[in-house]
C-alpha cells in the first residue's frame, strides 16, 4: 500500500499521519455506515415497491408519452422522500434551474417569498432578483423578504413572525450552508422551523433547497413537514452516474405546478422524453447512499487532518454532519492554492493539469477551482474551490468512493508539505 501511495506522490510521513488520524475515527465511520445501510434499504425498497424493470431503462424519444422509465423513477423518488409526487428530469439542467422552477411555478404576481435562514445560495440571488436579472421573480412582481440567522446560528423566531404577512406564499429554507459561514441545518432543525412557520400560517408552502444534503441523514426534510424538496442530480442523489438533471419532490399540487412550468400549461408531466438516460438515474440513485457516505467520511477526515495541523475547519473535526461540504481556512493564498493543486492531482481525470486562480464572472476576487470529474462540474465527485481573499478558505466536497476522498486529502496535505506550509515535524 505504501508503495502505491508513494507512486502517487504521497510520502510515508503523510500516509502515516493520515492513518493515525483515521484510527480515532473508527466509531464515527461505523455510525456513517449504518446511515448508508439504512438509506440503501430505503432506496432498494422503493425500487422494489414500484417494480423497476429492465423496460424502465429503455428511453423514449419525441414527446415521450407514457415513458414508463421516467414515470416509475418519479414514483421511486416520491417513495424515497415520502412525498405525494416527484418531478425528476434530464430537462431540469442543474440545481439552480430546479430551484428556479419550483419558485416560479408556485409563486404568482403579488406573492412574497421569505427566506428565514439568511441569504440564499449565490445563484438564487438572480433568480429572486436580489441582484437584478432578466426574468427574475422581481420582474414578475414577486417580492422577497429575508430574516437572517442570529449571530449564534439560531433562528430569529421574533423576526420570522414579524416577516410573515398576508402576501407570504412560499418560504425557502436552504439546508446546506453552501459557501456561507453559517452552520448547515439538520433535518430536525428544519422541522422545528417549519412547524413554527406553519403554526403562524398553515397554508404557506415550505420549500427546502436540499442540495448536498440528500442521504447524509436517515430522514429528509419532506419527512418533517417540507412541502417541497429540491436538488441537483450531479450532486448526491445522482450517485455520480447521472450526467445531468434535477429533482423536485413534494405535495401533488406543488409538483403539478412545477411540471406545467417545466413543459407547458396543459402538458405537465405527460411529456418529456427520457432518451437513453434512465439507467444512469436509477443506478445513480441506487449507489447514492454509499457514495454520499464516502463523501461525508472524506469531509470528516479532512476536518480532522487539518484541524490537527492548526487550520480552522467548518464544520469542526467533531461536529455532526448534515451535508457533504467541508471548509478549511488557510489564512494565506499559498495554502488555498496548494490544497486545490493536491485535489486536482488526485483526480482520475485531468490529474496532470494545474489549477490557477482566475477572474470568474460574478465574483469580486479571483477564484481557484479543482476538479477532474467524469461528469463536468459534478460536485459529488472530488472537488474543491475557493475565492482568493481572506481567510483563504477552501470548500471541499465529494469523492465517488471513500478511498478516493482519502487520497485527495492526503494529496492536498502533501502539496502543503512540499510548499513548506506544513512541516514534516508537525505530522507526528
Ligand atoms: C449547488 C447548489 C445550488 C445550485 O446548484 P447548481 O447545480 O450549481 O445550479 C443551490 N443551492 C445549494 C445549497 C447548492 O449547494
Amino acid at each position: 500500500m505504501k508503495d502505491l501511495y508513494n507512486n502517487l506522490g504521497i510520502s510515508e510521513e503523510v500516509v502515516n499521519f493520515g492513518n493515525s488520524v483515521l484510527n480515532n475515527l473508527k466509531e464515527r465511520f461505523d455510525n456513517l455506515d449504518e446511515i448508508a445501510e439504512y438509506n440503501q434499504l430505503k432506496v432498494l425498497s422503493a425500487m422494489q415497491e414500484h417494480k423497476v424493470s429492465a423496460e424502465c431503462f429503455n428511453g423514449s424519444s419525441g414527446y415521450g408519452y407514457d415513458d414508463i422509465g421516467r414515470d416509475t423513477l418519479e414514483a421511486v423518488y416520491a417513495s424515497v422522500f415520502k412525498t405525494e409526487d416527484a418531478l425528476v428530469r434530464p430537462q431540469i439542467t442543474c440545481g439552480t434551474h430546479a430551484l428556479a422552477l419550483a419558485l416560479m411555478s408556485n409563486l404568482r404576481p403579488g406573492d412574497e417569498l421569505l427566506s428565514p435562514v439568511g441569504k440564499p445560495y449565490d445563484t438564487l440571488e438572480e433568480v429572486i432578483g436580489i441582484r437584478p436579472s432578466n426574468g427574475s421573480l422581481a420582474e414578475y412582481g414577486i417580492t422577497y423578504s429575508q430574516v437572517d440567522l442570529l449571530p449564534d446560528g439560531s433562528f430569529d423566531f421574533d423576526g420570522i413572525r414579524k416577516a410573515i404577512n398576508n402576501k407570504t406564499k412560499l418560504v425557502t429554507i436552504q439546508r446546506s450552508k453552501g459557501y456561507a459561514t453559517r452552520p448547515t441545518l439538520s433535518v430536525t432543525r428544519i422541522g422545528e422551523l417549519i412547524k413554527f412557520i406553519k403554526d403562524i400560517k398553515p397554508d404557506v408552502i415550505c420549500m427546502v433547497d436540499n442540495c448536498y444534503g440528500e442521504f447524509v441523514e436517515k430522514i429528509e426534510p419532506t419527512e418533517v413537514g417540507a412541502d417541497m424538496c429540491v436538488g441537483s442530480l450531479i450532486k448526491n442523489p445522482g450517485g455520480g452516474l447521472a450526467p445531468i438533471g434535477g429533482y423536485i419532490v413534494g405535495k401533488k399540487q406543488c409538483i403539478e405546478n412545477a411540471a406545467h412550468r417545466l413543459t407547458s400549461p396543459g402538458l405537465g408531466k405527460e411529456v418529456g422524453a427520457s432518451l437513453g438516460i434512465m439507467q444512469s438515474f436509477y443506478q445513480g440513485l441506487f449507489l447514492s447512499p454509499t457514495v454520499t457516505c464516502g463523501a461525508v467520511k472524506g469531509a470528516i477526515f479532512a476536518a480532522n487532518v487539518y484541524e490537527k495541523l492548526g487550520f480552522d475547519c467548518v464544520p469542526s473535526a467533531n461536529e455532526e454532519r448534515h451535508d457533504i461540504i467541508q471548509a478549511v481556512s488557510f489564512y494565506c493564498p499559498e495554502g488555498l492554492i496548494a490544497f486545490c493543486e493536491g485535489i486536482q492531482a488526485a483526480a482520475p481525470v485531468d490529474s496532470y493539469v494545474i489549477p490557477e486562480p482566475w477572474d470568474m464572472p460574478g465574483y469580486d476576487s479571483k477564484v481557484i477551482m479543482a476538479a477532474g470529474a467524469f461528469v463536468q462540474g459534478s460536485s459529488i465527485e472530488l472537488s474543491a474551490d475557493g475565492p482568493l481573499r481572506e481567510p483563504y478558505t477552501a470548500f471541499f466536497q465529494g469523492g465517488l468512493t471513500w478511498y478516493h476522498a482519502k487520497h485527495g486529502i492526503l494529496c492536498s496535505l502533501q502539496k502543503l508539505v512540499d510548499a513548506n506550509l506544513v512541516k514534516v515535524s508537525d505530522l507526528c
